[in-house]
């Protein structure tokens, strides 16, 4: 049984106050049976805001991180900087780092690994664009991101690991792909972790869908068989949303 995960990715959004503002008109209503609820924050925030949301199960992330350790990489932020402020998990190949940071298959099979090996659960975002749904690929498209992403990944390792099924073309844009055009590119998903890693591996790796998700759409995303759960931007910044989306 796969525990469903919802995660809010903030994006560039939010300052210390703002963020502390959110904690507090959620805090005493966000307790969820059996769902893990992630927000996925500024670098600047985590601190505080895992701070305001002590005593909640509410758990905090980053949204990118280099996989180098340390080094003259200037404006970069490592895994172990990420632990050190309380974040748990961290986005890795979201399709915005993918497009406007060079973000590359292999830079996100480096980031997973670094993750894994310093005990961050990395949320790996695969996707295709518009283009390429029409042009038929995307079952090509979103497996191999997904055979570059595990490249080497152990299954001990991998069953740690939270895939995002995020079609491109469905983020921030206000379309959300049906159910069960979402459903069946996890499905394509599973079947490739299938390929990988036996039957026992693949049935435990959780599939989020991200891409428009709101309040009044996710009861239908999270009744699809393959999908484990939602990333969610735009929806996740309003705290009445968030307590919605958490509580599906
Ligand atoms: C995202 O940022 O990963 C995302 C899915 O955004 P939105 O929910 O706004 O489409």
């Amino acid at each position: 049984m796969r525990k469903p995960i919802i995660a809010g990715n903030w994006k560039m959004y939010k300052t210390i106050s703002e963020a502390i503002e959110f904690a507090n008109e959620i805090k005493h209503d966000c307790d969820t049976e059996n769902v893990e609820v992630v927000i996925c924050a500024p670098f600047t925030i985590i601190k505080d805001l895992k701070n305001a949301l002590e005593g909640t199960n509410v758990k905090i992330g980053a949204q990118n991180f280099h996989y180098e350790d340390e080094g003259a990489f200037t404006g970069e932020i490592s895994a172990k900087m990420l632990r050190e402020v309380g974040a748990e998990y961290v986005i890795v190949g979201h399709s915005e780092r993918r497009q406007y940071f060079n973000e590359t298959d292999e830079t996100v099979n480096l980031k997973v690994k670094k993750a894994l090996s310093e005990s961050l659960t990395p949320i790996i975002c695969v996707g295709e664009s518009l283009e390429q749904r029409d042009s038929g690929i995307t079952e090509k498209i979103v497996t191999d991101q997904i055979k570059a992403a595990f490249s080497t990944v152990s299954p001990e390792e991998a069953i740690k690991t939270v895939i995002a099924y995020e079609p491109i073309w469905a983020i921030g844009t206000g379309k959300t792909a049906t159910s069960a055009q979402a459903n069946e590119v996890c499905l394509e998903i599973r079947e490739e972790l299938l390929k990988i890693y036996g039957e026992e591996t693949s049935e435990k790796i959780r599939i989020q869908y991200g891409g428009s998700v709101k309040p009044g759409n996710i009861k239908e995303i999270m009744s699809q068989s393959d999908i484990d759960g939602a990333l969610v931007g735009g929806a996740s910044l309003v705290a009445e949303d968030y307590l919605k989306l958490i509580k599906f």
